[in-house]
């Protein structure tokens, strides 16, 4: 089985965005700027955001991080969007999500100005996608299109079987695998929560993309001879035998696909580091756009 090393490409990738700032800093061009809104104490979102600075400062773009307590209203919160529409000074910037219940995220999100969205949620650019143009597109789904390229994953004409209908994953996972474009022109099924006979599909699937949130629910039953499996889920699963109590599993059982699937993204270190590059691509191109 190939492992589809989503951190060493992650990696790669970036040494390459290093080189198209160091050029930009040495013609006295703009360096981008990614600024990161951080609300509440949740783990997994400190974890997510403090990588995505850490990666801006690798690649040297200049980052910010506004950090505000679980207590903010959503009037304060839509202020700061406003203020980040606003600034001259800011090329791109994201809500990381989830919100606070008290806080609508689709308010939010429909305020954050389509030209600085790099996460690519916003309906402008969710409507261009779809339409095949233009677009910041939204980072997971992206960073795995750029994964299947950079491995050589053959899509076109093959089935492919999108696990999950969030807005920021599987949703327009299907409408990026299945335009006419490469990667792409593969026939995609969506399957949801609803789906009846989850295993009549799956089996079906030379390539399955698992984004449930359910630790290791697609098994070796599940999966056909030398599929591709594309492992989008982060859970937390606990264990004592950790000094933190608990480790990272994916939607998929890793040890019981690896002798039955031809190639599959581990976790951590395979979807997640390629979120993150996906959304410095869309930085930088939101910087160059911005002149
Ligand atoms: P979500 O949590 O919003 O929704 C889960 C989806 O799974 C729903 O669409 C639901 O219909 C579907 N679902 C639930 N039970 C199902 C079942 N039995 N069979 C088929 N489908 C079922 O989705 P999300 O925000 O895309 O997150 C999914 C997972 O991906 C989570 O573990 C999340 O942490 C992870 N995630 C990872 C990254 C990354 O960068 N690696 C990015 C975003 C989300």
């Amino acid at each position: 089985m190939q492992v589809l090393d989503g951190k060493a490409l992650a990696q790669a990738i970036k040494e390459e965005l290093k080189e198209e700032v160091d050029a930009i800093r040495q013609a006295a061009g703009k360096i981008p700027h990614l600024a990161a809104v951080l609300i509440g104490e949740n783990p997994a979102s400190q974890v997510y955001v403090r990588n995505k600075v850490s990666s801006c400062e690798e690649v040297g773009f200049r980052s910010s991080l506004i950090r505000r307590p679980e207590s903010i209203t959503q009037s304060e919160l839509l202020a700061i969007v406003t203020e980040l529409n606003e600034d001259p000074d800011v090329d791109g910037f994201i809500v990381q999500l989830p919100l606070p219940k008290h806080i609508d995220e689709d308010a939010v999100n429909l305020a954050i100005d389509p030209r600085k969205d790099v996460d690519g949620f916003t309906p402008v650019n969710i409507g261009r996608m779809t339409l095949g143009l233009d677009a910041y597109l939204p980072a997971t789904p992206n960073g795995i299109m750029v994964m299947l390229e950079r491995y050589g994953i053959e899509t076109s004409g093959k089935e492919v079987v999108v696990l999950g209908r969030s807005n920021i994953v599987g949703t327009p996972m299907t409408v990026l695998l299945s335009r006419k474009s490469s990667p792409g022109n593969a026939t995609v099924t969506l399957c949801h929560s609803r789906t009846r006979d989850l295993k009549s599909h799956t089996l079906r699937a030379d390539i399955i993309v698992a984004a449930i949130g359910i630790p290791e629910m697609v098994t070796a039953d599940m999966v056909k001879e030398g599929a591709v499996i594309i492992d989008v889920g982060i859970n937390r699963v606990d264990d004592a035998s950790r000094n933190r109590g608990y480790r990272l599993a994916g939607d998929a059982d890793y040890a019981g696909l690896k002798h039955k699937v031809s190639a599959m993204t581990p976790v951590p270190g395979g979807v997640g580091p390629m979120t993150v590059v996906s959304l410095l691509m869309n930085t930088l191109q939101a910087s160059k756009r911005r002149g």
